[in-house]
C-alpha cells in the first residue's frame, strides 16, 4: 500500500488555527502536582499550545534509575489537560501501554525513537490499534534510516490508522556534536518530498538536549516549513527527573515562541515580477553549470580508469586521495565554504568517480 496515494490528510486533526501546531508538557509526568501546575502554566502563558504531552513509561539506557510512573499518570495528564479543553499525548512503546493509554482516555499517541528502530513493535503497537484511529505521531528512529521510518508509517497505516504525523528528534551518532542527536535535516526533508501531506513536527528538546540551542533549532525548523514544533516543558527544569538539561519553564517557552520568526511558504508564479525569481534563475544555471562539471569530470575519471586497467593500478590510492582532501579543505575553506560540507561533498564525488572507474576498469576491453 502506498501512503501518498491514500491522500490522507493528516493536518486534519489538528487546528489550523494557529500555525505552528504546537505539543508540550514535561518529558516525564513524575508526580500528581507537577503535571498539574506545569499543564496550567502552560495553558496560561503560551495558549497557542495545542496538545500536552507527557512521558508515562520512559525508554532509558540503563537500568536502575526512573523509569516513569507508569499507568497512574495517564490519568494525571488526562485530567490536566481537560481542564483546559485540550487533547493529551503520551508515548507507547507496547501493546499493554497502548490498552492503558485507550482505557485512560488518551487523545493521541506517539511512537518513540527507540520503538519506531524496532518493526516487531512497532507492527505489534499497529495490532493493537487495529479499527481504532486515534492520532498517531511517529518518531524517527534514533538510526539515520529514513526507510525504517516510512516502514513504520506503513505498518501503522496498513492497520487503518490513517491520522499519522511525523515528528523529528534527530540521529544518535558516534561523532560529538553540539546537539544530543543531530539533526540530519535531510532526513525529514526527504520524508517530507516523499509524502507531502505528512504533517511534520520538530522536537528541538531531544535534539538539542540542551536549553541554550533550542531557538535555533526550533527557528530552523520553522524555516524549513516544519507544521509545528513538540517541545519539554517542567516548572522546576533542573529538578527534572529526565531529560533536565533540556526542558523549560512554562515562562521560557513564551519566551521561546514570541522569538521564532514565522516566514511565509510564499509560492511565487512565473509572472511576479520579484527579485526572488531573478536570483533563482541564476541558481539553476549555476546548478546546471555544476552538473555539467561534475559529468565531464567523470569522463576524466573513466580515462583515468582505462590507464589504471591498462597498467595494473588499483582505484583508490591513498596518498592522491589525502592531497585531494587536503586541497580542497584549503580552498573552499579560503571560499567560505565550512570544512565538513567540503568533506562530505569531495566524499560524495569521489563516491561517483570511483563507481565510474570501476565500470570501466572491469570492461573486458579495458583489459
Ligand atoms: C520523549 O519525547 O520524552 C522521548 C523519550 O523521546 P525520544 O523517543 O525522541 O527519545
Ligand atoms: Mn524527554
Amino acid at each position: 500500500m502506498n501512503i501518498v496515494q491514500e491522500n490522507f490528510s493528516i493536518a486534519s486533526f489538528l487546528s489550523k488555527e494557529y500555525k505552528p501546531y504546537l505539543i508540550s508538557g514535561p518529558c516525564s509526568a513524575e508526580t500528581e502536582e507537577q503535571v498539574n501546575e506545569t499543564i496550567d502554566q502552560l495553558a496560561l502563558h503560551v495558549p497557542q499550545i495545542q496538545v500536552f504531552r507527557a512521558g508515562i513509561w520512559k525508554p532509558r539506557t540503563r537500568p536502575g534509575v526512573f523509569e516513569g510512573v507508569g499507568e497512574i499518570g495517564l490519568k494525571w495528564i488526562k485530567e490536566a489537560a481537560l481542564k483546559h479543553q485540550k487533547p493529551c499525548m503520551v508515548e507507547v512503546a507496547n501493546k499493554s501501554h497502548v490498552e492503558a493509554a485507550l482505557k485512560a482516555g488518551i487523545d493521541m499517541l506517539w511512537i518513540g525513537a527507540r520503538t519506531s528502530v524496532n518493526p516487531f513493535i512497532v507492527q505489534e503497537i499497529a495490532d493493537a490499534l487495529r479499527g481504532i484511529n486515534i492520532p498517531v505521531f511517529v518518531k524517527n528512529p534514533v538510526n539515520p534510516d529514513l526507510d525504517l521510518w516510512i516502514g513504520a508509517f506503513e505498518r501503522l497505516h496498513k492497520a487503518g490508522i490513517t491520522q499519522l504525523a511525523a515528528i523529528h528528534r534527530g540521529f544518535s551518532s558516534y561523532t560529538k556534536t553540539e546537539y544530543r542527536n543531530k539533526p540530519n535535516w535531510e532526513i525529514p526533508i526527504e520524508l517530507k518530498r516523499r509524502f507531502p501531506q505528512l504533517t511534520m513536527i520538530c522536537d528541538p528538546s531531544h535534539i538539542c538536549g540542551r536549553r541554550d540551542i533550542l531557538l535555533k533549532v526550533a527557528q530552523k525548523a520553522m524555516d524549513l516549513n516544519f507544521d509545528g514544533l513538540m517541545i519539554e516543558s517542567h516548572i522546576h527544569p533542573n529538578e527534572a527527573w529526565s531529560d533536565a538539561k533540556q526542558q523549560i519553564t512554562p515562562l521560557e517557552l513564551k519566551a521561546l515562541i514570541t522569538q521564532i520568526v514565522f516566514r511565509e511558504n510564499k509560492i511565487l508564479s512565473a509572472d511576479d515580477d520579484n527579485a526572488l525569481i531573478e536570483l533563482r534563475s541564476k541558481i539553476d544555471r549555476i546548478d546546471n553549470y555544476i552538473i555539467e562539471l561534475l559529468s565531464e569530470r567523470m569522463t576524466i575519471s573513466e580515462e583515468i580508469g582505462t590507464y589504471k586497467a591498462k597498467n595494473n593500478i588499483t582505484i583508490y590510492q591513498p596518498e592522491r586521495w589525502s592531497q585531494i582532501v587536503d586541497r580542497m579543505l584549503k580552498i573552499g575553506t579560503e571560499n567560505g565554504l565550512s570544512s565538513s560540507f567540503i568533506l562530505q561533498l569531495i566524499q560524495q564525488i569521489n563516491k561517483e568517480s570511483i563507481r565510474h572507474q570501476t565500470q570501466v576498469m572491469n570492461k573486458k576491453d579495458a583489459l
